[in-house]
């Protein structure tokens, strides 16, 4: 659908419930496409999107992978496929990850396995490998870059850290509209139905807090996330502030666990606090990895808990 003029939202299905938003900018010199979704996305809907409104594979002008996660850029090598004179870039944060599959499953999604006690089974890695069909970059950018894809018409990239170090965002001033991708997670990740998947997966508190500040500061009338509806009007600053609330009152929770618990492991508060804090599948529980140690990491470096060893050797946390 074209939810301002010239700026598509194209509905990507994967994983049997869950959906990512990708967005398509048509100007009459350039034509832009932020993220490829998963590998078969390309195929399945971004192409048949195009064809349907009369958008050739030729005249894709840029491929913009929003940050490094499979479902934004597991399609990468099939839409370069389809669109070889199309630039590929990303954000030179994010690059390591997104070029490479393998980096991505060893950096991201393992990072809780050695010292939080989680096991990635090689079926799961399996998985991550059928959905992630890398792709080299052309160039990396670092947030601030403008395309003209119109004589009159320019759009900017924001750098909005948080969810991944170098994710990007795309601001249409014309239209005030914002293709924000995961900038913002809300109080969990939304499946097709509009139920809850699994827990905001944010992973660094503090760029995160400045990102929502950044976006509430902006002129936003139209606010189009990858995993949520359409927000515009007072919906955009309700949605960030509900993103903002949510993280903090997570943080404040893990606080007070700390202080009636002794230490605990990542994975002991996962199991304690996990039902309580979100209404998604039980066996997304464990996505709660992401933005805990984003919090413990920045309570310890707050000074309120202090981190080490258990005896199984397990990274451990205790109020001070
Ligand atoms: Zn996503």
């Amino acid at each position: 659908m074209e939810i301002a003029p010239g700026i598509h939202r194209i509905e990507c299905r994967f994983g049997g419930n869950r959906m990512a938003y990708v967005h398509l900018f048509v100007g009459t010199e350039a034509v832009l496409l932020m993220d490829t979704c998963c590998a078969h996305n390309p195929h399945q809907d971004i192409l048949p999107y195009m064809a349907q409104i009369g958008i050739t594979p030729d005249r894709l002008t840029y491929i913009v992978i929003s940050h490094s996660d499979l479902d934004h850029q597991g399609g990468c090598q099939p839409m370069k496929e389809a669109a070889p004179q199309a630039i590929l870039l990303c954000h030179n944060l994010d690059r390591p990850w997104v070029e490479d599959t393998e980096a991505l499953i060893a950096g991201r999604y393992m990072q809780f396995d050695t010292d939080h006690g989680y096991e990635t089974s090689e079926e799961t890695k399996q998985a991550f490998r059928h959905d992630t069909l890398s792709h080299v970059m052309d160039m990396t950018v670092e947030g601030g870059e403008h395309f003209r894809l119109s004589p009159d018409w320019y759009i900017e990239l924001i750098h909005t850290p948080g969810h991944t170090w170098g994710h990007l965002a795309l601001y249409d001033p014309r239209s005030k509209t914002m293709a924000a991708n995961e900038a913002a997670l809300w109080s969990s990740i939304l499946d097709t139905d509009w139920n809850p998947a699994l827990p905001p997966t944010y992973c660094y508190v503090d760029t995160y807090l400045s990102t929502i500040a950044r976006l509430l500061s902006m002129d936003i009338e139209t606010y189009s996330p990858a995993h949520w509806p359409v927000q515009r009007g007072t919906e955009v600053s309700d949605f960030l502030r509900e993103s903002r609330n949510y993280c903090l009152h997570v943080e404040s929770r893990l606080l007070t666990f700390a202080q009636e618990h002794g230490p605990f492991t990542l994975k002991e508060a996962v199991l304690q606090l996990g039902s309580q804090l979100g209404c998604w599948p039980d066996d997304s529980n464990d996505m709660l990895t992401f933005p805990f140690s984003g919090n413990l990491n920045r309570l310890t470096q707050r000074g309120l808990l202090s981190s080490g060893r258990s005896a199984t050797g397990l990274m451990e946390w205790r109020s001070l």
